[in-house]
Parts: structure tokens; sequence; C-alpha cells
């Protein structure tokens, strides 16, 4: 999240308005000093291109669509809660009618208790508009709800990629395989949590070989250590970087193979 900014910041006006972002704090993007209405006005005036009636009509609707009122539209982001102010965030990243929005783990800061109000907000906002989300976070439940392809980084490196059924439903990739081990099951089964040992290595001075090798629970030898393996499609679109063969981790992965917790 903290490495976003910079890279973007050298962007072409036109990739400005093609391309949006959510923040996960809404403090640090909404400008303090100004009220909502200012805020998103500005927006679609310089996103949209609006202005006077038209511009009007236009911060209505997206007002609605994020589900705020013109009560909200006064008041300036500090008097707003949390999860209002993400929605004021939103409803800016909205005003040019972009193709993608970055959501960068646009819940995480928000109480519990809105984060459901959000994301049902973004699926209702994807469903309505030609929009395509990139979504980062850590939380695979959310992960699940919204995505339709699924990247699994560690290190700054894609280990696994697939369609969101196939990475959810495996053979997994061991280190999206100790991911979902940490994962409460909706059915309430049990399942061994796997843990991963040791500090996570820099991303800037990554480990030799699979850059997952000095925690990976399935390690198999030397080859781990000194040969990075390539992402091979172990199924058609799903990918995964690993020296263990699909069906052999098919295998391993199978639930009878899982210690009882
Ligand atoms: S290549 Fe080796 S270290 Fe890397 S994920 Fe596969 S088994 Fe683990």
């Amino acid at each position: 999240g903290r490495e976003l900014a910079p890279r973007l910041a050298n962007r072409t006006e036109d990739q400005v308005k093609a391309v949006q972002i959510v923040f996960q704090n809404p403090d640090s993007a909404l400008n303090r000093s100004h009220s909502i209405r200012h805020i998103l006005s500005r927006a679609l005036k310089r996103l949209g291109g609006l202005t006077g009636k038209a511009l009007d009509t236009r911060l209505e609707e997206l007002v609605r669509s994020v589900r705020l009122t013109d009560r909200h539209l006064a008041v300036k982001p500090r008097q707003l809660s949390g999860g209002l102010k993400q929605r004021v965030a939103i409803a800016r990243a909205f005003a040019g009618e972009p193709r993608i929005v970055v959501c960068d783990e646009p819940t995480s800061a928000l109480d519990v208790s809105v984060q459901a109000a959000i994301l049902n907000l973004l699926a209702d906002l994807q469903s309505k508009q030609d929009v395509s989300y990139i979504f980062i976070s850590h939380d695979l439940g959310v992960v699940r709800y919204l995505s339709d392809k699924i990247a699994v980084l560690y290190l700054g490196r894609i280990m696994e990629f697939g369609p969101s059924e196939a990475v959810f439903s495996g053979p997994h990739h061991p280190y999206t395989e100790a991911l979902l081990s940490a994962v409460p099951k909706l059915d309430r089964t049990e399942s061994a949590r796997i843990r991963l040992d040791g500090e996570i290595p820099s991303a800037a001075n990554p480990p030799t070989g699979c850059v997952f090798h000095t925690r990976c629970p399935r390690k198999i030898g030397a080859i781990c250590e000194t040969q990075e393996p390539e992402l091979i499609e172990a199924e058609p679109g799903h990918t995964i970087r690993c020296h263990i063969p699909f069906e052999e981790l098919a295998r391993l992965q199978k639930p009878t193979a899982v210690e009882p917790a």
C-alpha cells in the first residue's frame, strides 16, 4: 500500500482519468479543509469535465450511488465517521467514470461493523458501472467475495494466479495453502493451521531460488534454494510457481493428508 502512491505519480492525464485509487485510509486521501461538496465537485470538474447544471445533476447521482445524502455534502471530512469518509473517497474515484479502480485494502482501516457495507457498495457499483477492480487485500474472505481472478503475491512475485474458484479449490501453491489454512471455514470443520516460521525476508534482498524457500513447509530440497521455479500452467488459466508438480501438490493437499488440529 505505502509503495503504491509514488509509483502512480507519473501517470498522464488520460491515465489519471481511466485509473482511480481508493486508499486504505480515507483520512490521508481527502483534503481536510474542504467540504465534501467541494471535494466531489472538483473531481467531477477535473475528471468528468462537468460544469454548471450537468455537474449538479451528476453530483446528486454520485452521492446517491454511494448512499450518502445532501446532508453530508455540507460537512468536512473530519465530521464524518471512517465508513462515511470511505464512501466519499469511493464517490470521488467514480467521478470520472474510470475503467479501473485500484482498491488498496479499502476496508482494513474501518470498524468491522462497517466493512461489509463498504464491500457491498463496491460490489454494487461494479455491477452497475463498466469498471474493473484491482483489489489488494490480506483478507482472503474479502478477496473471495469480490474477485473473478486472484494473484497471490509473496515478496512482490506472483506465486499463483487463476480464476478465484480454482485458487480456492486447489491444488494450491504452498504459500496459498498456508494462507487458506488460517481462514475460518463456513461449515465449521476444522483443518490444521499451517504456521509459517521465521521473518518475512526483505523484498529488496530476496532469498535465492524460490523466494519462499526460507519459510516453505513443503520445501523439497536444494533445488528450492538454487533455482527459481517458473510460473507453470497447472490447468487452463491456473498457474503455480513451485518445483512440486501439480499432481503431487494435489496428492499432498488431499483433506485426508491433513493432520487434525
Ligand atoms: S519451490 Fe520449493 S520452496 Fe518454493 S514453494 Fe515450491 S516446494 Fe516450497
